[in-house]
């Protein structure tokens, strides 16, 4: 795909023909604005004709999956844009360190300083910092995607499961008219999450990872209701079936809901701030997304499931090539002025190299031997670091500097994009 935008830089629909691209580009119709994902300026006008646009997320707190998927009145389903990003996990860390540093360095002071540890108070909505950083790097990433696409409607799941639905099985409401089929995979869902996920023969000795929802009575005689509903590992549920292990005596039917209010504080969060900024935003539940997966037999992918939370699941990739932007998020700033171990002699080694050497920053995309890289270190002596996001390194990390060509200044997101089988 190339995406495209108008000559107010307003994005319109992307194209998939590159012959004509090319003809553009070749006669100064156009200009390049970002290579990756490539992106193009029409500089003559032209007619905003639109497609519904539906943009699939599936929030997550280590990754995001991102699709957009559109329907043409006489063409197929087909995917726009699709994207797997990996989010930061070091902000807990980074906070201890420095809390701890705080702690040692006040300590050690001896002039007075006034107690100031209970006057700090906790604003209404306040979030822990490391939830704060994956919301806003969700929405810079939902951001992200409106720059180069128009789109029409944005889908989150919210949580795995819907509770209300469970206890009130006769909730009315046109999101609610699913079927039988559907309710099951719900409760399942829930029975899972109030089970932690293991099984409640052996607790997970068996290592068996395959996990079924069993029916302590029939379903006929007992229902689809969570209290005759258990967690078993495949080995012990077809054990239990062959006769060879009884059920616990002591299981807990869970007649009473455990709390899931607390669940996905961030997704909810997450669904709010993009209601405040987006017109068009639905959510959907984490079970109807894996229904759906499993139903169409796609693989579990975060980028799958958001093609399966996009209106349009059965999409295709054009020319039948699967794109994928894989895409990392790393730290924009290093405050620190030190690093925290002080060397032989008593030297404090300064944290941050220079903001630029040689003429790079820390992130920047490259290029060497025709192929993109990321700069992950770089040393004065012109020798750096390169890598790709998988971490795959040059030279065991030590390439000249001048052998490098740079494609792309960094801006908190590296990208790449990979074609999947
Ligand atoms: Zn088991
Ligand atoms: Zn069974």
């Amino acid at each position: 795909m190339v995406y495209v935008s108008n000559q107010d830089g307003q994005p319109i629909m992307p194209t998939s023909n590159y012959a004509k691209v090319r003809v553009l580009l070749k006669n100064g119709k156009a200009k390049v604005v970002k290579r990756c994902p490539f992106t193009i300026q029409l500089l003559y006008p032209c007619d905003n004709e639109v497609q519904p646009i539906s943009l699939g997320v599936d929030a997550g707190s280590k990754h995001i999956g991102i699709s957009a998927t559109t329907k043409g009145e006489n063409t197929g389903a087909i995917v726009l844009y699709e994207a797997d990003v990996t989010l930061r996990n070091d902000i807990v860390e980074l906070l201890s360190t420095r809390r701890e540093n705080r702690r040692a360095r006040r300590n050690r002071k001896t002039r007075y300083r006034k107690a100031r540890f209970n006057n700090r108070r906790k604003g209404e909505g306040w979030l822990a910092p490391s939830i704060r950083e994956k919301i806003d790097a969700h929405l810079t990433v939902i951001a992200n995607v409106h720059k180069i696409l128009p789109i029409t409607k944005i889908t989150v799941e919210t949580a795995q499961f819907d509770i209300q639905k469970i206890k009130n099985p006769d909730i009315q409401g046109i999101e609610y008219q699913q079927g039988e089929q559907l309710d099951f995979w719900n409760v399942r869902e829930y029975v899972l999450w109030r089970d932690n996920h293991t099984c409640q023969c052996c607790k997970g000795k068996s290592k068996d990872k395959v996990l079924n929802v069993h029916h302590i009575e029939s379903r006929k005689t007992g229902g689809n209701a969570p209290n005759n509903l258990i967690t078993l590992c495949e080995y012990c549920h077809s054990q239990y079936h062959q006769g060879n292990i009884k059920l616990p005596k002591t299981i807990k039917r869970g007649t009473s809901f455990k709390d899931a209010s607390f669940m996905d504080v961030m997704r909810w969060n997450f669904y709010n701030r993009l209601k405040e900024i987006y017109p068009n935003v639905h959510m959907t539940y984490g079970y109807i997304t894996k229904n759906t997966r499993i139903s169409r037999n796609l693989p579990k992918e975060h980028y799958i499931d958001a093609r399966c939370i996009s209106d349009y699941p059965e999409a295709i990739h054009p020319w039948n090539k699967t794109v994928v932007y894989y895409q990392k998020k790393v730290r924009c700033h290093n405050r620190q002025i030190h690093k925290m171990s002080i060397l032989k002699g008593g030297n404090r080694k300064l944290n941050q190299a220079e903001y630029i050497v040689k003429g790079y920053r820390l992130f920047d995309k490259v290029q060497y031997h025709g192929k993109n890289y990321f700069v992950f270190g770089r040393r004065t002596s012109g020798f750096f670091d390169i890598r790709t996001l998988d971490g795959e390194k040059v030279n065991k990390g030590s390439i000249s500097c001048k052998k490098l060509r740079l494609v792309e200044m960094t801006k908190g997101f590296l990208i790449e994009r990979k074609v999947v089988a």
